[in-house]
């Protein structure tokens, strides 16, 4: 993605500006955008989708000193509008296709039975605290309506999205944001799954313990 120097403004969200688990914003049903956007909902939009791109640089990630995530929505950053930014690069995908987005509005309009997980789990902007060897369930493929907002052209689309594995995960974290939920409240021990509820990948064991082991130095 070919980005203008320009695009990313000073006034960029940080890490102080994201609210934290416990914060009230984080639990209420987030209200309707209207269209066409403010200038207050642009502009938030426009620094959510900033920092969403920025995580996505570890140069720039160091920069900003931010902690890198593919998607935020407004309410972490205390906006309880219903607006989330997303890039999530589908690594399981042979071309790596990356899903960026600026959403207005989703409306998730239908779900695969299939669920699945993460089995490394979830994380979030808004969760500090240790939630290993839990993971949340989500459908394996999602179809949603919404509005995306095209920062190259300055205008609004219409959208009918159709995803599947990691970004369709990315997408519905974000979604239950807008809602007051929180990947916290549907975490669990994988023993204690359905067993039709399947990782979305799995992880050879060597190499997990590789990556504990870097991890723990
Ligand atoms: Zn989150």
């Amino acid at each position: 993605m070919i980005l203008c120097y320009n695009f990313f403004g000073d006034n960029m969200y940080l890490e102080n500006d994201i609210v934290k688990e416990g914060n009230e914003k984080l639990r209420v049903k987030c209200s309707k955008v209207n269209l066409p956007l403010t200038k207050d909902d642009l502009n938030c939009l426009k620094q959510l989708y900033e920092y969403v791109i920025v995580s996505a640089n570890d140069d720039l990630v160091k920069q900003y000193k931010i902690r890198p995530g593919v998607g935020i929505a407004a309410p972490q950053v205390g906006v309880t509008k219903r607006m989330f930014a997303m890039n999530a690069e589908d690594f399981l995908d042979e071309n790596h296709k990356r899903y960026a987005y600026a959403v207005i509005n989703p409306v998730i309009t239908e779900k695969s039975e299939q669920m699945v997980y993460l089995p490394g789990g979830e994380g979030c902007l808004s969760v500090d605290r240790a939630t290993d060897n839990l993971v949340t369930p989500r459908h394996y493929a999602i179809k949603a309506k919404c509005a995306i907002y095209d920062f190259n052209t300055n205008k609004i689309k219409n959208v009918t999205m159709n995803l599947v594995g990691y970004p369709a995960i990315v997408f519905q974290h974000e979604y239950d944001h807008l809602d007051g939920i929180m990947f916290v409240d549907k975490m669990y021990k994988i023993k204690d799954l359905d067993e039709k509820i399947l990782p979305l990948y799995t992880v050879d064991e060597d190499e997990a313990d590789e990556a504990c082991e870097i991890e723990n130095n």
